[in-house]
């Protein structure tokens, strides 16, 4: 079933995206990637299903009067939370493990973004995977926390939840869910470090910066928060950092010219706006901001222009706050052993990026990082294969990869007397 729905997600892919545009405003070409990306997780895990596989377990008794093994487990009913940013991959990465380890799930997606939900949902019908086995619960959002997430939090008969979003929102459906001692997945919010060191390929971490900056507008949780670059080629890395930039083009994600569409919420622009400001007052330089035409601008959507802030310091509000925008915030340092320490020195551990040539520098950083995820000279790190997740604050469990099926399973041991 999960196989023919990967089929019909492929067969439908044009009109997937075309709900993900017009839903979260991420331009057309971004959506079908989002598309690809998603079903991409259904493909892999209904793979998965087929290696849910136990162990025999030598016995410990001396006249080997035992037999011990363990099955894999279905965990139950599972509450699946999902945000607006990837109305699709989000869902299919929490729904496919799900489906895959035997469980009944009800995806509660975000308010911004129900209808792509509600597409997957027809589709997964139409594939044979009954209405019982996967429901879409809607909520605006008022009633996602106070009702939905309440009502699923206290249900015994739920034994799961994986939750993707705020680190404010996740600790609260933590605390719920501890009365009934659920199983819990959180991926929560980043303030990812990118680091250039003085022996990188310059034009390489560029592109790996607007990459892992402008994508859906910097509206994502891997998304690049901080930026350090090795005094030495400071200059450098931001004269070509804004030359790039001049290229991007601000406007309906449906236009085929378009590389950055609106942010999700007038709020999202007001609060980004707050953060620029905030940061320029305490000492930091506009350095760049691209111009949103007046056609663009007039159409009232909620456009942000693609900024960048050099002298950046570390209390600074661009660097204490997940921007979620497209804002480059860039600040200089001279040893390893302090950009290791200043890019540690936050709460929040989800994805760190950095660019170097030396080999030996490529293990002690990525090494001592605190992060879940690291990229070494690239960005572009999230696929079905690899374990996606955080430490300290941005969350616990890995979703993807032969991990994420185990957040959906539970080992039960058995042991037979001969
Ligand atoms: P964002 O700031 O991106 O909207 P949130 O963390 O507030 O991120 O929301 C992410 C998802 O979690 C959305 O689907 C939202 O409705 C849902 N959500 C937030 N808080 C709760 C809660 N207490 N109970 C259930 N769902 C929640």
């Amino acid at each position: 079933m999960l196989t023919r729905w990967y089929t019909r997600i492929i067969e439908n892919s044009d009109d997937l995206a075309a709900i993900a545009t017009l839903e979260a405003g991420k331009p057309l070409r971004e959506a079908k990637g989002e598309v690809l990306y998603a079903a991409s997780f259904i493909q892999f895990f209904a793979h998965e299903a087929l290696r849910s596989t136990g162990d025999t377990i030598p016995s410990p008794h001396p006249q080997n009067k035992t037999r011990l093994w363990t099955v894999k487990q279905p965990v139950g009913p599972c509450a699946l939370i999902t945000p607006w940013n990837f109305p699709l991959a989000m869902a299919t990465r929490k729904i496919g493990p799900a489906l895959a380890a035997g469980n009944s799930c009800i995806l509660k997606p975000a308010p911004e973004t129900p209808l792509s939900a509600l597409a997957l949902k027809l589709l997964a019908n139409d594939a044979g995977i009954p209405n019982e086995a996967f429901q879409v619960l809607t909520a605006d959002r008022e009633n996602a926390k106070d009702i939905v997430g309440k009502e699923l939090m206290a249900d015994m008969r739920i034994r799961k939840v994986s939750f993707t979003g705020s680190t404010g929102a996740g600790i609260a459906l933590m605390e719920q869910a501890a009365k009934t001692v659920k199983r819990a997945s959180m991926e929560l919010g980043g303030n990812a470090p990118l680091i250039v060191f003085n022996d990188a390929d310059i034009d390489k971490a560029v592109e790996g910066c607007v990459g892992a900056k402008f994508r859906n507008a910097g509206q994502v949780c891997i998304a690049i928060n901080r930026v350090f670059v090795q005094s030495s080629v400071h200059d450098t890395f931001v004269n070509k950092l804004v030359a790039r930039m001049k290229s991007l083009r601000i406007g309906n994600g449906f236009d085929s010219n378009t590389t950055i569409g609106p942010l999700i919420t007038p709020l999202a622009v007001e609060r980004v706006q707050s953060i620029v400001n905030a940061t320029i007052a305490v000492g930091a330089q506009l350095t760049f901001q691209s111009t949103i035409s007046d056609a663009v601008r007039e159409s009232g959507g909620n456009f942000f222009p693609p900024t960048v802030l050099t002298n950046v310091t570390d209390s600074m509000p661009v660097f204490q706050s997940e921007i979620f925008g497209p804002v480059v915030a860039i600040s200089k340092f001279e040893t390893e052993e302090e950009v290791l320490s200043r890019a540690n020195n936050t709460p929040y551990g989800l994805a760190g990026y950095v660019y170097t040539r030396d080999v030996s520098r490529v293990h002690r950083v990525s090494e001592a990082l605190e992060v879940g995820m690291v990229g070494v000279n690239e960005t572009a790190i999230s696929n079905e294969l690899g374990p996606f997740g955080g430490v300290k604050l941005s969350g616990v469990g890995r979703e993807g990869s032969k991990d994420g099926i185990e957040e959906f399973l539970e080992t039960k041991y058995v042991s037979l007397g001969l």
